[in-house]
């Protein structure tokens, strides 16, 4: 049996005898991140256990409709230790890793629970008692999927529309590499099984705040091309924030919009955020171009085609200057 298939029984088996457990994802949740967790909710509140789903950021709103978003907790030591602590299992889901769970890091890999980790980056680095870990997957979602038809549960309307969003999302609306005949056979199956694409896409991209569209402007406009327009560079500024009162999970899907142009084979967006001691910094790139090898030449990662990091204690200029330089390389 191969070992995907294992890991996915495995966690059925854990299902079947556990009674309390707790689901996490990566800080600065995403689309797949929310949906994956909240998917795996619905499908573990089927099987009349008890969760709780603890993050250390907030759901970024256009994510709050999901059914059961507003459950999510924001890591709370003094509430949430002791759900930590006296879980049976934690699922720790869409990452590879551990840094990305920030504060929570310690308390989590200390619990006696048993730790699952499901996802589908690269190089996945959580050490764990059970592995679901597929790097072809088109996102974590389509794993959970796999786990809920192989548990013979049915998929209720708040499971197809959780883990629809995370693989819309994920696959950029359909377009990125890994959608596969197979994704669309499991996006259409989700339909069949209650999730509404045009309500979800309209409540992923139609709801903005004005004041996100007005960051996303002077972002456009501060787009730059370097080596003969492969490389184009956005930057949000801490005095962009201030001026639109926007945050930053306002920025979310920004940096796509640098590879819009053509000839442009990667880009990268620099994010200053007001008070804070980063620059956080995202990374895509199209065709074999390695975007996660850049990130990592900065303590980051990610995918081939999608990556980041986090510049801690140089100012954005500084920032900027060093990862342009060190991109050149892999532009050809
Ligand atoms: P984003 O640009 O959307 O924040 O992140 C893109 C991808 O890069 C994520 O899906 C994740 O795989 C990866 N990533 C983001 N931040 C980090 C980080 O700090 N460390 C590592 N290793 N990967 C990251
Ligand atoms: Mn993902």
């Amino acid at each position: 049996m191969n070992t995907l298939k294992t890991g996915i029984l495995q966690c059925l088996e854990l299902l079947t005898w556990t009674k309390n457990i707790v689901i996490t994802t990566h800080q600065n949740p995403d689309g797949d991140a929310i949906g994956s967790a909240l998917g795996f909710y619905h499908l573990a509140k089927r099987m009349g256990i008890n969760v709780h789903i603890i993050n250390t950021s907030p759901t970024p709103s256009n994510l709050q409709f999901l059914p059961s978003a507003k459950l999510i907790h924001i890591y709370n030591p003094e509430i949430d230790n002791t759900y930590i602590n006296n879980a049976d299992a934690i699922f720790i889901l869409d990452l590879n890793s551990s840094k990305r769970l920030q504060y929570m890091e310690e308390i989590i890999l200390n619990s006696p629970a048993k730790k699952i980790l499901i996802d589908h980056h690269q190089n996945p680095t959580i050490v764990s008692d059970i592995v679901v870990v597929n790097t072809s997957a088109c996102s974590t979602c389509e794993l959970i999927y796999q786990i809920v038809r192989e548990s013979g549960e049915i998929i209720n309307e708040e499971i197809a529309t959780s883990l629809y969003t995370g693989i819309m999302t994920d696959t950029g609306s359909f377009r990125y590499s890994r959608t596969t005949s197979e994704v669309f056979r499991i996006a259409g199956d989700l339909v069949d099984c209650g999730a509404n694409p045009v309500y979800i896409a309209e409540r992923v991209f139609n709801s903005s705040e004005f004041n996100r569209t007005v960051l996303l402007g002077k972002a456009l406009g501060s787009l730059q091309l370097y080596y003969d327009g492969k490389l184009s560079v956005m930057t949000v500024t801490a005095s962009d924030f201030l001026q639109t009162l926007a945050l930053e999970e306002d920025t979310e899907g920004f940096v796509q919009h640098t590879l819009t142009i053509a000839g442009v084979v990667m880009g990268i967006l620099f994010v200053e955020l007001p008070n804070s001691n980063f620059i956080k910094v995202s990374i895509r790139s199209k065709g074999d171009i390695k975007a996660n090898s850049l990130a990592s030449e900065f303590n980051g990662g990610g995918h081939l085609n999608a990556s980041a990091t986090r510049i801690y204690n140089l100012s954005l200029e500084e920032s900027k200057a060093s990862i342009i330089n060190k991109a050149e390389f892999y532009l050809n």
